[in-house]
């Protein structure tokens, strides 16, 4: 058994305040805001579908190369070393920092490897012209890759620590560090740009019938 949807596919709960409105019909790059607790319910972005798929492609191909080539290069005494993102996880866990190993493997390499393959995939299969069920599941799973992918704080301790041993030190920025940074701003771009209710609305649905149904009590005057 199935619940029975509201007609009214205007209708919209606040997600902070629970307030059931309607959202009146949007100009694209406009947004409607929740009348109680005043915070964004819905922005219509403007040709969200293609402009996300455009950026998650950047961010996939920039992921590839941040992670093929060396981020930092070291040179101590006239010994010279350089690593890779992933190298430096290695290097983590072999001087026993085991959990700090496992956390920068996970928020630097897999989330975002997930977060963008996601995202792909969400907007591939909503570019059908049904898509198909399996993209509402990965749009349900997608925000927790998008949670734990941290790419940005992991700069941040890079920098820091460039900073730090730059008296021991000759610190050489390897091409993957410039290229992290620039995927920083295509990942955020790429959020930004997505738009879930958008693709919410082309998913077949769970229950077979109910387009039928919903589309019936449209048509019903609904005033
Ligand atoms: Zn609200």
């Amino acid at each position: 058994m199935y619940n029975q949807p509201v007609a009214d596919p205007a209708l919209i709960a606040c997600l902070h305040c629970d307030l059931l409105q309607r959202i009146p019909n949007l100009a694209p790059g406009a947004s409607a805001r929740c009348p109680r607790c005043d915070k964004e319910l819905w922005r219509r972005r403007e040709d969200s579908l293609n402009r996300t798929l455009a950026l998650a492609l950047g961010a996939a191909l920039l992921y590839v190369v941040a992670n093929s080539v060396p981020m930092l290069g070291l040179t101590i005494v006239g010994r010279d070393a350089s690593t890779t993102v992933i190298g430096g996880a290695q290097h983590l866990w072999d001087n026993g920092q085991e959990i700090v190993a496992i956390l920068v493997l996970l928020t630097a390499v897999v989330a975002p490897a997930l977060q963008i393959g996601l995202m792909l995939a969400i907007v591939l299969g909503a570019r059908q012209e049904h898509p198909p069920r399996w993209v509402g599941t990965l749009l349900r799973h997608h925000p927790v890759s998008r949670i734990w992918s941290m790419i940005e704080v992991m700069m941040v301790g890079v920098l820091v620590a460039l900073v730090k041993i730059a008296d021991y030190a000759t610190v050489i920025p390897g091409i993957a560090l410039f290229v992290l940074w620039v995927l920083v701003f295509i990942l955020a771009g790429m959020q930004a740009s997505f738009d879930s209710r958008e693709v919410w609305e082309k998913i077949l649905w769970a229950d077979e019938e109910p387009s039928d149904a919903a589309s019936n009590s449209l048509a019903e005057p609904t005033s």
